[in-house]
């Protein structure tokens, strides 16, 4: 496949070239096609759940598809937690997009940002190339939203890909290391304490699995240090975590984090985070080296160029058969989509877009590529209908809570549900081996193999303070 490439016109994922753009309107409007097929030219950009499974409907059918990716991965993103506390090696919870669509000869893939979405011209222009397309999916996820707040955005770390993970990991282990040469008590504490805000599935998880990595690993790693003195705090704004769960479940779970070791603060506020220091709403303060941001999502930025009024999450309003009402031919799913559906919670019933979960993009995924091949064929189109399998979430090593078909699961039991799950929702064999094998191995053996400082300069870890070479006795003649 060609595409049009000018190096003439250079850009960056911070803006797109004026120029370029000018250009590409130009090609488009003249009929030329610069990316060569005779066959209707669909672009999908996001080669996540939503993506990968519109693509694989596309398989095979008289079209030219291209996916195009930041990563030349698909990330798992159920598992990442797993990957910040040294649970499973990155490479467990990606897989290559290219070995995913190489069976498929009507599918190419694209590794570039897409910086701008251009709905008249029918264009994505991204930091290399600028591409026309026939039909569009946008499928390009989410970010974190720190509502504006710049302090959180700057120091709390996030858990959105595989470098925020490992960056995590990388972080915490670090800290560890730094505690062990310092004197100073209260700094000792504070680079072993962790904050999770957020009390939602990620902020959860995350917490469960960074006690069991203190209480069950570096306790025997660093046996100089005062584990006692090290703290995992989970803090949520409202008064219960999962609220996505019904209130069995939920009250399952603080008490399984609590018994664990977990200090869970219930309608705790942050007001913001500065350096080493979380402030609460109501004044106090918490000294923590690591703050993890678990509050809040939005669209991906990509949605705030393409000129249609957003959601207050940041996310793009779609007709019921998922395509924009003014543009039928662009198909937007997933994360980045928000589709009004009846919600039954147990405060009843009320109107709100589909949650940001893997099997919505997926099934979204579904729906928007058969549609998109309805409207090429002029059939009728589907609106979208979520089929809810349930809801589950781990607590720690042998606990979860499982929600689905009415039947509400906690520990041992719903524990192994989640593993099979997760485990045979893994793209890739090897990646299912390689994490049955980790986990049994955790399993068995309480430990983590994969607590490596790695991918980071030394000089990129900052120690808490200078570090001086104490000299109780000048040598004879020092000044
Ligand atoms: C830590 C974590 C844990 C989660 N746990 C669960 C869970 O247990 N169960 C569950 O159901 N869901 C879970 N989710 C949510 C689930 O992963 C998402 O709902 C799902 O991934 C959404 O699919 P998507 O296709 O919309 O987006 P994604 O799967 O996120 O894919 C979006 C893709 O678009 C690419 N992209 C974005 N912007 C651009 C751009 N400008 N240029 C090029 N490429 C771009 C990204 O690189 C990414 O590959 C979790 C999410 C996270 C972050």
């Amino acid at each position: 496949m060609h595409v049009v490439c000018s190096d003439q016109h250079a850009h960056t994922s911070a803006g797109l070239d004026p120029d370029l753009l000018a250009e590409m309107r130009e090609y488009s409007r003249n009929g030329a096609r610069p990316w060569p097929s005779a066959r209707p030219r669909i672009v999908i950009i996001g080669a996540g759940f939503g993506g990968l499974n519109a693509a694989r409907v596309l398989g095979g059918k008289d079209v030219d598809v291209l996916v195009i990716d930041r990563n030349n991965y698909h990330g798992f993103w159920p598992l990442l937690y797993q990957v910040a506390t040294a649970g499973l090696e990155p490479e467990s919870v990606a897989f290559p997009v290219r070995a995913i669509i190489r069976k498929y000869s009507n599918i190419s893939f694209m590794m570039a940002e897409v910086v701008h979405i251009d709905l008249d011209a029918k264009l994505v222009a991204t930091n290399t190339v600028a591409l026309p397309y026939d039909y569009l999916i946008i499928a390009a996820g989410s970010a974190n939203n720190f509502f504006g707040n710049d302090n959180l955005a700057k120091h709390t770390f996030g858990l959105k890909d595989v470098e925020d993970a490992t960056l995590l990991r990388n972080t915490v282990l670090s800290n560890f290391e730094y505690a062990v040469s310092e004197q100073d008590p209260a700094i000792r504490q504070r680079l072993m304490t962790l904050v999770i805000i957020g009390g939602g599935p990620t902020g959860v998880e995350l917490a469960g699995a960074f006690v069991e990595l203190v209480n069950h690993v570096l306790i025997h790693d660093y046996p100089m240090l005062d584990i006692s003195e090290a703290r995992v705090v989970l803090v949520e704004a409202s008064g219960t975590l999962l609220t996505a769960f019904p209130a069995t479940l939920r009250a399952n779970a603080l008490q399984r984090l609590q018994s664990m070791g977990v200090e869970v603060r219930l309608q705790t506020a942050v007001a913001t985070v500065e350096q080493d220091v979380v402030t609460f709403a109501d004044g106090s303060t918490l000294a923590a080296s690591v703050v993890v941001w678990a509050a809040g999502v939005k669209g991906a930025p990509i949605a705030e160029g393409l000129g249609v009024k957003l959601t207050r999450g940041g996310r793009i309003p779609v007709a019921p058969t998922l395509n924009l009402d003014a543009h039928p031919e662009v198909f937007v799913i997933g994360d980045i989509a928000a589709l009004e559906h009846t919600q039954t919670t147990a405060q009843g019933t009320r109107q709100a877009p589909h949650a940001m979960i893997a099997p919505v993009a997926i099934q979204m995924g579904e729906r928007a590529a058969h549609n998109l091949l309805a409207r090429m064929h002029r059939r009728e189109l589907k609106p979208f209908r979520y089929f809810d399998r349930g809801n589950m979430a781990t607590i720690g090593r042998r606990s979860a809570i499982l929600d689905a078909f009415n039947l509400h699961l906690t520990g041992y039991l719903a524990w192994l549900g989640w593993l099979v799950v997760h485990l045979l929702s893994l793209v890739g064999f090897r990646n299912r081996v390689v994490v049955l094998l980790n986990w049994a191995y955790s399993y068995f053996t309480y430990d983590r193999g994969l607590r490596l400082i790695t991918g980071l300069k030394p000089e990129a870890l900052q120690p808490p303070t200078p570090r001086r070479i104490q000299v109780s006795n000048p040598p004879e003649g020092a000044p």
